[in-house]
């Protein structure tokens, strides 16, 4: 995501590095560069010309600085202002003072708004609430199963009508399920509305009525950042159709090039309030737009990376395997499997390393990072006896040959990894105690 945008404004700032002063000339040069950099990512025309416009005139106007130097001061105005089309302040949801909060999701079918329904649900549970899903696209064929699937993953209830009970009543669906929550006392209603594949007008009215039925608190418009250039109708179509109160933007881990998250909160007014960039429950989070703002400038964000492990990471299993460390006891493949599995959690290593600042030069390299290559070490080392995790030298010829088959990996991909770990476990023993965590051998097939 934001990758050539990313790496368009990087590229023009590199080239602003060695300037002393900056002219006038300097300065259009510069915005030129960043005008066709956003308009390369599919930014909205009238979004970019007030961008360039505001970066122009802090630009002439800036101070002289002790601090920074004039290309720095360009890179922080360009950060200042991507803040701000961004959305600035971080927009949270906002709770009723009655429980039940009531959610409703809007959105064109396949923008991920059922997807995006069970992990809402699971963020509010994870931070205690007790929310309930409510399966009002009673089009979709088997959006009722799937949201059915998602609930339970999530481990939250949910509200749908009795399958085989024909088409159903979407709004008398969302009535009750109101009625439902307040007897069983949940306390967020999260109702997932019908799509269609384009703008309709029968969409629109049955989500407007939907709306009119349950007054929810926030309405959000789902959004699939991939769409590009369509992205700015069709968020002004559910505007005018629905009205909404917040955007989320989904399938941000493809190579969507940042123009629907550039463009909706200028073009619609409302905020950009979580970012899904997955498919998996956990693939979610509370969109910030300066943290956004710095991974396009390639500054990184590290805030979000360390929020990441603190949410995965239980501490008392982190403080275990420090301890086994520090003791000197001899480091085990089953408890390297273990680390790798904690770190493996986190989410694809290469969206844990695009977190870094200063990673953008190393995207070659990023992009052929396979956590599949983790995913068959693990597999190889669950392929062997207790006996052979504790103490891999026992592993010879028959044992690798049936270690390989287990793992379905070479025999030569068993006998890399044996080696590389007993290499890397004298070396562990050489080094002193207390030295914290190791990293971890590599190895590929
Ligand atoms: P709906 O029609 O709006 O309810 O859309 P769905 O929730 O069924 O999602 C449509 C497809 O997009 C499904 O295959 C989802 O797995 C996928 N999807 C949803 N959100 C994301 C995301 O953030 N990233 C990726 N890669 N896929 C997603």
């Amino acid at each position: 995501m934001f990758e050539t945008l990313s790496d368009r404004l990087t590229s023009v700032f590199s080239s602003l590095r060695s300037r002393g002063r900056l002219s006038e000339a300097d300065i259009d040069a510069t915005c030129r560069e960043i005008r066709i950099a956003l308009l390369e990512a599919d930014v909205a025309l009238p979004v970019v010309k007030a961008f360039i416009a505001r970066v122009k005139e802090r630009a002439r106007g800036a101070e002289v600085s002790q601090a920074l130097n004039p290309a720095q001061q360009v890179v922080k105005i360009v950060h200042d202002e991507l803040i701000e089309v961004l959305g600035g302040e971080t927009r949270r949801i906002r709770f009723a003072k009655t429980p039940p909060t009531v959610i409703m999701l809007a959105g064109l079918q396949g923008a991920g708004k059922t997807t995006l329904a069970g992990k809402l649900a699971k963020w509010l549970r994870d931070q205690g609430h007790a929310p309930l899903l409510v399966a009002c696209d009673l089009q979709r064929p088997n959006a009722v199963q799937q949201l059915t699937v998602l609930a339970e993953r999530a481990g939250v209830a949910i509200f749908a009508p009795e399958p085989g009970n024909g088409v159903g009543d979407p709004v008398a669906v969302a009535r009750q399920s109101i009625d439902h929550a307040k007897r069983k006392q949940y306390d967020v209603v999260i109702v997932d509305t019908a799509g269609r594949l384009g703008i309709d007008e029968e969409m629109m009215r049955q989500a407007a009525d939907i709306r009119d039925a349950i007054n929810p608190d926030e309405v959000l418009f789902v959004l699939d950042a991939m769409i590009g250039q369509d992205a700015v109708n069709t968020a002004r179509a559910f505007m005018e159709g629905v009205g909404f109160d917040g955007v989320v933007l989904t399938k941000l881990d493809g190579d969507a090039r940042g123009g629907a998250a550039l463009s909706v909160r200028q073009i619609t007014g409302r905020p950009i309030m979580f970012a899904s960039t997955g498919e998996k429950l956990e693939d979610f989070d509370v969109f910030h737009p300066d943290r956004m703002a710095s991974r396009i400038l390639d500054m990184g964000d590290i805030l979000t990376l360390i929020e990441q492990a603190q949410r995965t990471f239980d501490e008392r299993e982190a403080a275990k395997m420090a301890d086994k460390l520090a003791s000197g006891e001899s480091f085990t493949l089953d408890d390297f499997l273990e680390q790798m599995m904690m770190v493996r959690r986190l989410g694809p290593i290469k969206n844990l390393l695009a977190m870094m600042p200063g990673i953008g030069q190393f995207r070659d390299q990023l992009n052929q990072i396979d956590d599949r290559d983790l995913d068959r070490i693990a597999a190889i080392i669950r392929s062997m006896t207790p006996e052979e995790r504790r103490d891999p030298r026992i592993i010879n010829g028959s044992r690798r040959a049936r270690i390989a088959r287990g793992s379905g990996v070479s025999v030569s991909a068993v006998n890399n990894l044996v080696v590389r770990f007993l290499e890397w476990q004298k070396m562990m023993k050489r080094m002193t105690q207390g030295m914290g965590f190791p990293g971890m051998p590599g190895g590929r097939k």
